[in-house]
C-alpha cells in the first residue's frame, strides 16, 4: 500500500483551476458594499453583553474587545448577502458562537449544505468541506475564508491512487471518508463520515454481496471500525496530522494524573488511544455524550478547539484540555470571514463532470442516513 508524504502535496487549495464557477456571474450583480467600522465602542459593549456573558470563559475580556465589532458586522452583512455561515465544531468559539448559523460535524454540514435556500454559502472550515457544499449546490456561490485551509487525510491521496486500488481489488466496494477532494470522491462509491463509517462499510459489504470493503484514506479509522465489524476493512495510508498524535500511553499517564476523569475520544486516533477511552465518536457524538452525561471531568481527545465550543454549554463540567490545534482549521478567522463577504471571495469551484460525479457517492451516504 503506498503512502504519500505530506511534504510532496499541496493543501487543496489549488484545486479550483479553471473549474466550474457558474455563480461568478451571479457575483457580478453582487452589490460592493464599504467597508464598515470596527470599532469597540460603549454602545457596541452594551449591545453584545450577553452574548460575552456567554463566552467570558473561553474568550479574554481583551480578545472579545477584537472580535465583538467583527462579530456585530458579519452578522448583518450575512442578512444583506443573503449568505449563510456552515461552521465546522473545530471552529475557534468566537466564529462557533458568535457567526455560525449552522454548527456541526461533516455530515450535519453536508446535510445543511444541500438543504441550505441562501444565495451564498460562507463554509467555516476546510477546503474539501466547501467543495462538500459546492457539489451539493452547483448553482450557488460557495466561499471559503482561506483558501489554504486544506487537510493532510484528504492530501493523502489522488483520484489516480484510487483508480489503480480498484484495479488492484475488484469487486470490492469503495468507501471514502468524506474528508477527500471532489477528484476522489467522483471514483468512489460512497462517502461516509466517522458518524456513520460503521454503518456504510456494512451497507456497501452487504449491497455488493462482499466480504471486504475498502475504506479510504485514513488507516486509524479503518483499523477502528473493523474492530466494530465482521467486514474485512481495506484501507490507505492517510492520516489526521491532528489525531494521529494522541497515544496510547499519553492517555495512561493523563489517567494516572486524573484517575476520576473520563476519556472521549474521536476515532481518527490511533487505535490503541481508542482502547484506553469511555467512548469513541464522530465530533457531534462527542458533544452529544458530553450533554448526554455530564461528567464531572472529561478529557477530548481531539482538535483543541472542540472543548472551548462545549465548554460554554456545559459549565458543569470540568474540561482537561491536551491542545492539538488544526492548523488548516485555524485559517478561519473573522477577518477572513468579513473579507469573503465583502469581496465575494475566494469562491469555490468544482468542474462540472467532477462534480457530477463526486455527488453520488454523497448522496448515497446522505440518503443511506435519511
Ligand atoms: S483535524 Fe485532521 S482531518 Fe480535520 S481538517 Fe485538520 S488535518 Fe484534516
Amino acid at each position: 500500500m503506498a503512502y504519500m508524504n505530506m511534504s510532496q502535496t499541496g493543501t487543496g487549495a489549488d484545486k479550483t483551476g479553471a473549474d466550474d464557477c457558474g455563480a461568478s456571474a451571479a457575483a457580478k450583480s453582487f452589490k460592493k458594499l464599504p467597508r464598515p467600522s470596527l470599532l469597540f465602542t460603549p454602545e457596541l459593549e452594551a449591545e453584545m453583553a450577553p452574548l460575552y456573558a456567554k463566552l467570558k470563559d473561553v474568550i479574554s475580556p481583551q480578545e472579545w474587545r477584537v472580535h465583538a465589532p467583527y462579530i456585530k458586522v458579519i452578522n448583518a452583512l450575512k442578512v444583506e448577502r443573503n449568505a449563510v455561515l456552515l461552521a465546522h465544531n473545530y471552529m475557534t468559539p468566537e466564529i462557533f458562537h458568535g457567526v455560525a448559523d449552522f454548527a456541526g460535524d461533516s455530515l450535519a454540514l453536508a446535510r445543511e449544505a444541500a438543504r441550505s435556500d441562501a444565495d451564498v454559502i460562507i463554509q467555516a472550515g476546510v477546503h474539501f468541506m466547501a467543495e462538500t457544499s459546492k457539489i451539493l449546490n452547483p448553482a450557488k456561490m460557495v466561499l471559503i475564508p482561506d483558501q489554504r485551509a486544506g487537510c493532510s487525510l484528504a492530501d493523502s491521496i489522488t483520484a489516480q491512487d484510487v483508480r489503480n486500488l480498484r484495479k488492484k481489488h475488484p469487486g470490492v466496494p469503495i468507501v471514502t471518508y468524506i474528508n477527500t477532494s471532489a477528484d476522489v470522491k467522483a471514483e468512489c462509491d460512497i462517502t461516509c463520515t466517522s458518524a456513520n463509517a460503521v454503518q456504510v462499510v456494512e451497507a456497501m459489504a452487504d449491497q455488493h454481496d462482499s466480504k471486504e470493503v475498502l475504506l479510504i484514506p485514513d488507516e486509524f479509522l479503518a483499523q477502528n471500525v473493523a474492530k466494530l465489524t465482521d467486514v474485512t476493512v481495506l484501507t490507505w495510508a492517510g492520516h489526521c496530522e491532528v489525531h494521529e498524535r494522541f497515544s496510547g500511553p499519553q492517555m495512561r499517564s493523563f489517567r494516572q494524573a486524573e484517575p476520576d476523569m473520563k476519556i472521549i475520544a474521536h476515532p481518527e486516533c490511533p487505535p490503541d488511544v481508542l482502547e484506553e477511552a469511555d467512548f469513541s465518536g464522530s465530533t457531534s457524538g462527542m458533544i452529544n455524550w458530553v450533554q448526554d452525561n455530564q461528567p464531572e471531568k472529561v478529557m477530548l481527545v481531539t482538535e483543541c478547539s472542540m472543548s472551548d465550543n462545549i465548554a460554554v454549554e456545559n459549565p458543569d463540567v470540568k474540561f482537561i484540555r491536551p491542545c492539538n490545534l488544526c492548523p488548516h482549521m485555524k485559517r478561519i478567522t473573522l477577518p477572513a470571514i468579513l473579507d469573503a463577504l465583502l469581496e465575494l471571495k475566494d469562491e469555490v469551484c468544482v468542474e462540472p463532470e467532477i462534480a457530477a460525479r463526486a455527488r453520488k457517492p454523497i448522496e448515497r451516504m446522505i440518503n443511506l442516513n435519511n
